[in-house]
């Protein structure tokens, strides 16, 4: 007799921690891998909550264990493999079984799996988990797509196993299709350029200031205690103070300067720019790990101009760093979250952006006091374009933007690059311009092109007098 009560297939990194989670939280699962000799060393592995957990050779072994209407959850690698194993289950599975992507699927794709199980009988949700392996295992953030009913489901399943903020899961339903993907593809897009600003400050540290690693651990130490209390913060803190075993010199200063990515933070960028949305600040942190990775590039640069220009007049300060990480990192909250209001009008989604904020202050890798902020502001006005005029922003941002200001000055004149802090300041300089300098743009774009421009004083389309310049 069918025992699970969920089924999951892909026991790599995140869906064995997942597993583990679940059976942990007094569920039975039932577990499918391809490799099928990692199935038997994860249930060797799984110790006491082996009770709750059934190891299956093939997908018909993983049907029969489970259920009937059977949640599945898909935890494999984002793209072809999901439709290879959504074309294998639709053969085995019956009538209102749900199929639950929990990778880091593209968000087009997730509206399409769903568009094309529509009439099939079989339900589809598209799954944002957050928190990388720790927080597969011991609680991550929880951002579903799909039909509420479907999410009905699965929510009891899905609140015991999500973080807990305050007692609160963090955990819920979204919107439709898509829209557990796509704010998912956002979180990362953010934690980019976090993660960009915090390196940024680093360096100034580091080269403008010449702090070794071990001076600059307590100072993130110590903002942990303060309004940039994050995890990001806190293993930056972590990093910085770890030793590396095999020299005895600061572990950071033995990793190659060369940083990795998987794509969601492109993705991220590329939804922006789709919808005429700048992301700027976004978009500089993906840039800058592509620049990372010109690692020999960058070295014959440095030889043909020089480094840094360290003729500053005095040393920028601690208080300044920190406040200006704070105004930067509000641009970048500010920009991801234009982005998800932007696509919840474009899909019609209708997403709650202060649960958003609220479902990502535990469990997921941005996770910060800071996201309190956004729910308290959308919670008072979810129709609001962009968090930079939430009244408790405008107070932050006028407290903190005339440090940004100085410091990204003072990088500039040492030669420090500060591309994601920096794009946040003329991000937000140009936001609060009332008059910009388009009308200069519009002026030559109708010179070359006769594409016309709007007045201030007439309606309607006019031209220049270029005459025959143009
Ligand atoms: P992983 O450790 O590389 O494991 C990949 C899993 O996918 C393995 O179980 C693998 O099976 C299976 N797989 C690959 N191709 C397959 C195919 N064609 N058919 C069937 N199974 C296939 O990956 P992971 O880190 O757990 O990531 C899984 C998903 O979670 C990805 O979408 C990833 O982007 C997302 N994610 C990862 C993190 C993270 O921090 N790692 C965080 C959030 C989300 P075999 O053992 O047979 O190869």
């Amino acid at each position: 007799m069918a025992q699970a009560e969920i089924g999951l297939i892909g026991l790599g990194v995140m869906g064995s921690n997942l597993a583990l989670n679940i059976a942990e939280k007094g569920h039975a699962i039932a577990v499918y891998n391809r490799t099928t000799s990692k199935t038997g060393t994860f249930f060797e592995t799984a110790g006491e909550l082996r009770e709750r957990i059934l190891p299956c050779n093939s997908l018909e072994e993983l049907a029969a264990a489970i259920r009937p209407p059977r949640p599945i959850i898909l935890m494999v690698s984002a793209g072809q493999a999901v439709d290879e194993e959504i074309a294998k289950l639709r053969k085995l599975l019956s009538e209102n079984d749900i199929i639950i992507d929990a990778g880091n699927a593209n968000f087009h794709d997730t509206v399409r799996r769903f568009n094309e199980l529509e009439g099939s009988g079989l339900t589809f949700i598209g799954m944002g988990v957050s928190g990388g392996e720790e927080g597969a295992r011991h609680g991550p953030s929880i951002m579903v797509g799909g039909t509420e009913q479907s999410y009905a489901r699965v929510e009891g399943l899905l609140n015991d196993i999500a973080a807990k903020y305050e007692g609160e899961p963090c955990c819920a339903w979204l919107g439709p299709d898509g829209a557990g993907h796509f704010v998912k593809t956002i979180h990362n897009g953010i934690e980019y350029a976090d993660m960009q600003m915090i390196a940024e400050i680093y360096g100034i540290f580091r080269d403008g200031l010449g702090m070794e690693a071990k001076e600059i651990a307590p100072v993130f130490a110590g903002w942990n205690k303060g309004r940039l209390n994050s995890y990001l913060i806190e293993i930056t803190a972590n990093v910085l103070a770890a030793d590396d075993p095999r020299t005895g010199r600061p572990m950071v200063d033995m990793i190659l300067d060369r940083a990795g990515q998987k794509g969601t933070g492109r993705w991220s960028v590329i939804e922006a720019q789709q919808m005429g949305i700048p992301a700027t600040a976004i978009e500089a942190a993906v840039a800058s790990r592509s620049l990372s990775a010109m690692k020999n590039e960058r070295e014959a640069a440095e030889k043909a101009y020089g480094g840094l220009v360290l003729d500053q007049k005095g040393a920028i300060s601690h208080d300044d760093l920190e406040l200006a990480l704070f105004a930067g990192k509000i641009g970048a909250y500010a920009q991801g979250f234009a982005v998800m209001t932007a696509a919840s009008r474009e899909f019609k989604w209708n997403l709650p952006m202060g649960t958003i904020a609220k479902i990502w202050r535990a469990g997921c890798i941005i996770r910060s006091q800071f996201l309190g902020r956004i729910t308290d502001a959308f919670g008072l006005d979810n129709q609001l374009d962009n968090l930079f005029m939430a009244p408790s922003f405008i107070e932050m941002m006028k407290e903190a933007h005339p440090a940004l200001r100085r410091t990204v000055a003072w990088a500039a004149e040492a030669g420090l690059p500060t591309p994601a802090l920096s794009s946040a300041l003329a991000y937000f300089d140009g936001y609060r311009q009332g008059r910009g300098t388009a009308n200069l743009i519009q002026g030559q774009r109708d010179f070359f092109g006769a594409h016309g421009f709007e007045r201030i004083d007439q309606a309607g389309e006019h031209h220049g007098p270029w005459g025959s310049h143009g």
